[in-house]
């Protein structure tokens, strides 16, 4: 770990980055984690947040200060008196109810005037701004201070490439009348991709949003280039279609999750704090299993399954008859009936299965050799982080890019069995009931079980898992482009205009 560069006459100071995540956990991770990178590897970073959620990076300020790295949280003040918006929200993962997202992004919008405020008072100009691109109210920031600006876009090359090239060719017009099911072949793919309104929201069809998702789409266009959480070795042929067509440079970084490898407070510091007491009994109850044994099953940040669906899962994996640790959230389980149904799921598996309430550090449980198999709900970071491990997925896709990032890992990866989900189901979504516990049990089995078709998706995800080790070493490809991204900005420099 190379600790901050002092700055004399002779060396300049080292570039400085100006990290701006959206304010939900599988956003703001990955940018954490290239935070940490790029001031391991001599540069600062200063991660900008608001208040609520800067509490949530202590550790991660707080491990930075002790390595000297040039770290830092800077906290903008949230904006007051939204309309629409209880006070205390100002995390995705803390909405109650859909009315609450738009007058979320409200806000979010009115943290430019803060920020420009920040970047004026600073001594030097930065020497650029990375920032989630979803937070397109950064771009006026960016143009009126002169300060370059690089949008990190969460999901695979795949999925932006599928995404750009459906809107370039005009596709959410020409299915502006079909049914929610009917199939369409995304255009300009190097593979066969098919998608349907219901599962490719992003560009298909998102009613309400189309002003924001506009200013969004013309931030990426006008940005000087795109960072991205993937690496060559996963999906090189997606990497240079998606970089042709957006017509700027690409910068695969990943799996920035690797950053934490080995790290043990690191991989704890990430995203919400674990209960250090949960945390040990997790690790003594992956310890006392088998290589391989273990199905993990967890379903991100954001999804919330109401009870009916819960209890699905829970049949499934029980009817499985394989060990499981299976996350539910806090919010999953307020309900009494759903209490005592989980304690007595719990009661029925002792010895096989484990359910554990709020958050496990995921990169923990993923990195143990006892996990062989992920249920999960195919947020990219999950997906990402699961193939960084060597570890094959059961494909369970609810929202935004998930469903195509189901298609990256079954079609082009091999490394995925499907579940079966067609349609849908949004955060506060319990009308669809798209997967039951037969689904949950077979797909299990599939998974974790023998035969040829097992053996070699086993075997893709390990050789994929040591690729990604290899992409984040040095000479690896993405090794190397953090170096010459942060050699480009040094060149550059940087004053105060
Ligand atoms: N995560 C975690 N512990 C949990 C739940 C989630 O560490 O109990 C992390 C996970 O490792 C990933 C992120 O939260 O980095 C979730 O991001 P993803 O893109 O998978 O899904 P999202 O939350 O955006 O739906």
């Amino acid at each position: 770990m190379a600790p901050a560069e002092e700055p004399t006459a002779a060396t300049p100071p080292p570039p400085h980055f100006v990290i701006v995540p959206l304010v939900a956990q599988g956003h703001t991770i990955p940018m954490v984690d290239f935070a940490r990178l790029l001031a391991e590897r001599g540069a600062r970073a200063s991660i900008v947040t608001t208040p609520a959620n800067g509490a949530r990076l202590r550790g991660v300020a707080d491990q930075a200060a002790r390595a000297k790295l040039a770290l830092e949280v800077i906290e903008l003040p949230f904006p007051t008196g939204v309309d629409g918006l209880p006070p205390g929200i100002e995390n995705l993962d803390q909405v109650t109810d859909n009315n609450h997202f738009a007058p979320l992004f409200d806000a979010l919008w009115r943290l430019a005037g803060p920020l420009e405020a920040y970047l004026r008072a600073l001594a030097a100009r930065p020497s650029c701004i990375v920032s989630d691109w979803c937070n397109g109210w950064t771009a006026g920031v960016a143009t009126s201070l002169g300060i370059p600006r690089l949008f990190f876009h969460g999901p695979s090359c795949f999925y932006s490439l599928c995404d750009l090239n459906s809107v370039d060719h005009g596709l959410p017009k020409q299915t502006a009348a079909a049914g929610d099911h009917e199939k369409f072949v995304v255009p300009g793919m190097p593979v066969h991709v098919e998608v349907t309104k219901a599962t490719a929201p992003g560009f298909m069809n998102s009613p309400g949003w189309e002003a924001l998702s506009a200013e969004c789409v013309e931030a990426m266009r006008t940005a000087d280039g795109a960072v991205v959480n993937t690496f060559l070795d996963l999906e090189d042929q997606f990497v240079a279609c998606y970089e042709a067509a957006l017509g700027k440079p690409v910068w695969t970084l990943g799996p920035l999750c690797l950053a934490n490898k080995d790290d043990a407070d690191a991989m704890a510091a990430r995203g919400n704090k674990a209960d250090a007491a949960q945390r040990s009994a997790v690790t003594a109850w992956l310890d006392a299993k088998d290589a391989g044994s273990v199905v993990y099953v967890s379903f991100g940040s954001l999804v919330r399954k109401p009870p009916k669906l819960l209890v699905e899962v829970g049949h499934g994996l029980e009817d499985s008859g394989r060990p499981f640790l299976w996350v539910v959230k806090e919010a999953e389980a307020v309900a009494p009936e759903v209490r005592g149904w989980l304690a007595a799921l719990e009661a029925r598996t002792a010895g096989r299965g484990l359910v554990v309430r709020g958050w496990v550090p995921q990169l923990a449980v993923l990195s143990h050799r006892a996990v062989g198999g992920f249920v999960t709900h195919c947020g990219w970071n999950s997906l990402l982080e699961s193939v960084a491990h060597g570890v094959p997925v059961v494909t369970w896709p609810h929202f935004s890019d998930q469903f195509l990032n189901e298609r990256l890992a079954v079609d082009v990866l091999g490394v995925g069995v499907p579940i079966g989900a067609t349609a849908p189901v949004m955060i506060f979504d319990d009308e669809n009931m798209p997967v039951e516990r037969e689904d949950v049990a077979r797909a299990v089995a599939a998974l974790m079980g023998g035969g040829a078709e097992a053996d070699e998706r086993r075997r893709k995800a390990r050789e994929y898992g040591e690729k990604a080790h290899r992409a984040m070493e040095k000479g690896g490809s993405s090794y190397e482009n953090l170096t010459q991204l942060i050699e480009s900005f040094r060149k550059r420099g940087g004053k105060q205009g």
